[in-house]
């Protein structure tokens, strides 16, 4: 039975439960509902990769056996499309482990059938505390990108044109402040408050010193990416270098 949930409504982990057998399925999405998620549901291996796309859930629930494809296939799918929503797989299998550490994103786990729905529950508590992912964080995941740099905020790695770069922890938020919102002129102030947390008039000084350092590192490449917007700020924007090289 369903419990009414009581107190102010807080944001809710969504879980996408991928089971084919009807009776699992409601069996885990009324005791997901009880303990207080959101739940999606899907009954193949197609509607899971919809589902974990259109949904976005914080962590999948994800049968073996499906009439489609089999779960593993749908993790290195999602794996391949940039989605790192953790995984618990349910299993009927023996000798599965060295596969799902394969397939091992950091959060993932396995229960076996017949399973206890609390021991479920148990895991899911602790993958998403492992995870340490707030609700609806399970699609934020994939490396930001922009032109052929990318950047791995649970890594920590920065690349460009596939070769690894070295940052300083302020550098790194400078760059995730501006690759978080290419192509739009971001103002010194608001460097200085998402990147030093100044919630007051800072030296702006200190941000021009902190791009004239990045772009060392990131703009030894063409084209260069950081763009100087003069007095205002400044831009993450492949220029065109007239030679015809830079493809839209
Ligand atoms: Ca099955």
């Amino acid at each position: 039975m369903p419990v009414a949930p009581s107190g102010p409504a807080l944001p809710r982990h969504t879980v996408l439960v991928v089971e084919d057998d009807p009776s699992i399925r409601t069996l885990l999405t009324s005791a997901l509902h009880a303990a207080g998620y959101a739940v999606s549901t899907a009954d193949t291996g197609q509607k899971a990769m919809f589902e974990a796309g259109r949904g976005q859930p914080d962590l999948i629930v994800l049968d073996v056996g499906l009439p489609d494809t089999d779960g593993f296939a749908v993790t290195r799918n999602l794996r391949a499309e940039g989605v790192y929503t953790p995984v618990l797989f349910l299993t009927a299998r023996t000798d599965v482990e060295d596969r799902i550490i394969g397939l091992s994103s950091g959060g993932d786990d396995y229960v076996t059938k017949p399973f206890h729905v609390q021991e479920v529950l148990l895991r899911i508590r602790a993958i998403l505390r492992r995870s340490d992912m707030p609700p609806g964080g399970g699609a934020k995941r994939v490396p930001l990108r922009y032109a052929d740099l990318e950047l791995d905020e649970q890594t920590h790695e920065v690349r460009r044109a596939g070769l690894p770069i070295q940052l300083s922890p302020t550098e790194f938020r400078l760059l995730v402040c501006l690759l978080t919102q290419p192509e739009r002129v971001v103002g010194k102030k608001e460097i200085l408050s998402q990147v030093w947390h100044y919630d007051f008039a800072g030296d702006a000084r200190i941000v021009d010193t902190y791009v004239r350092n990045l772009r060392r590192k990131i703009d030894r490449f063409e084209p260069q990416l950081i763009q100087t917007i003069r007095g205002v700020g400044y831009c993450l924007r492949a220029e065109h270098h007239g030679r015809g090289a830079a493809a839209l």
